[in-house]
């Protein structure tokens, strides 16, 4: 069938196959090989966004085999699959057509039942990991042990915020409110998004002894400027990723000499999970204009490459910050860079807004999550959807 974008607010409800697996290629060929890095690595998170980028680069960056966990929509009938099961797929081709060892699973990383299906993956096919990736956004948690099903909210904390968002389909730019959090919806937001599950993971790992000597374990935040505060680091979610950080203590406690725990905190980029959060069109929308300008705009790809080759695996070294987390987001934290966006953020409405930022690249990057508006993919062509194409 032809597929075309149906968009729906913040999500496209299409996925186009043959435009997904032309991305995950592009990404794998445009890595170069280095050496030093980790074996064998586990991705939690894998099928989109930082996750997808963090396997590609071990994969291709490293020669690593690399497990996938994710959870994703399979096509049915007409509707095709969610990009990340297309972006699976291609993962998985493009890496053992390149003798790479790949394994993907689909299903709820929050659960038991994955961990020791993941647990029995690497007993039997890999071995020992030295890298696990967590890199989960989820808006919902089954808790494994009790069985209830926990909601996150992006919400303030304590005081309604009034904000300005960009709808980056039609170039609105609009006042938004937001009412605060209740302490219930703050204290599920940490249960889904918090580093309850990610101890969970390193317990089911070490308690079967898969991890290796030298295992290190990551997982992602986002930290922002006070233009996102109000809506994300001293929002909801915020607090959650606090929890990433009691979390890597924890972990930490627990690991050998030569193992670590850290928490990375990357930049702010187009993602299916971050174009869901109020003020973050606009907010990347200005900065991708303010990088590009000056010359410092990094893709998500090479944000993570930099990521393992001068933080995890580094010619720079293991440099945290005084919580203990590796930064990865000076760039876009700069003073000059956070005093323009700021400054055309005050400025920005429907009518200038094409001035002040990259708003077509966005919309661009954000059709491209679901496989649209890449370039050379044919797509009056038809598509097989229950298959990723060869590309
Ligand atoms: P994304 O939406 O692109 O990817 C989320 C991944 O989680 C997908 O692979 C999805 O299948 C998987 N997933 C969701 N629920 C799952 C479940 N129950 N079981 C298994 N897999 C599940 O998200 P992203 O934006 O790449 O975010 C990844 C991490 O990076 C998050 O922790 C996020 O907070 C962090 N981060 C994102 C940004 C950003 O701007 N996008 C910036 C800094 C940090």
């Amino acid at each position: 069938m032809i597929v075309r974008p149906r968009i729906r607010g913040f999500i496209c409800t299409t996925a186009h196959p043959t435009g997904c697996a032309t991305l995950v290629k592009r990404d794998f060929d445009c890595t170069e090989l280095q050496e030093g890095g980790p074996r064998n690595v586990l991705v939690l998170g894998a099928s989109g966004g930082y996750g997808l980028a963090s396997r590609i680069i071990a994969a291709a960056g490293y020669g690593a085999a690399t497990l996938g966990v994710s959870f994703e929509k399979a096509p049915a009938g007409k509707r095709t699959g969610s990009a990340g099961w297309y972006n699976t797929r291609a993962f998985d081709a493009i890496a053992t057509a390149r003798g790479l060892k790949s394994h993907s699973i689909d299903g709820d990383a929050f659960s038991d039942e994955i961990k020791s299906e993941v647990c029995e993956v690497l007993a039997d096919q890999f071995g020992c990991i030295d890298l696990l990736v967590y890199s989960l956004a989820s808006p919902v948690r089954q808790h494994p042990r009790t069985g209830e099903l926990y909601r996150s909210a992006i919400k303030p904390l304590g005081a309604p915020v009034d904000s300005r968002t960009l709808d980056i389909h039609t170039g609105q730019v609009t006042e938004t409110h937001l009412e605060p959090a209740t302490d219930e919806e703050a204290h599920n937001t940490i249960v889904v998004m918090g580093g309850e599950d990610w101890e969970y993971w390193i317990d089911a790992l070490a308690g079967k002894n898969l991890i290796s000597e030298r295992f290190q374990t990551v997982a992602y935040t986002y930290l922002g400027s006070e233009l996102t505060w109000p809506i994300y680091h001293k929002g909801t979610l915020g607090r959650a990723k606090e929890d990433l950080d009691r979390a890597a203590e924890a972990i930490r406690g627990k690991l050998g000499s030569g193992q670590d725990a850290r928490v990375a905190a990357l930049m702010a980029t187009v993602t299916q999970a971050s174009t869901a959060i109020p003020v973050v069109p606009l907010y990347v929308s200005i900065l991708f204009k303010v990088l590009k300008e000056r010359g410092v705009f990094e893709s998500t790809i090479l944000h993570i490459e930099r990521l393992f080759r001068a933080r995890l695996y580094g010619e720079v070294g293991r440099e945290t910050d005084e919580t203990g987390r590796l930064r990865l987001d000076g760039i876009e934290l700069r003073r000059e860079i956070q005093s323009e966006v700021a400054r055309r953020w005050a400025q920005a409405n429907s009518q200038n807004i094409h001035d002040l930022s990259d708003l077509e690249a966005v919309r661009e990057q954000f059709l491209q999550v679901f496989g649209f508006a890449v370039d050379g993919v044919d797509y009056d062509a038809e598509q097989d959807i229950f298959d990723a194409p060869k590309v």
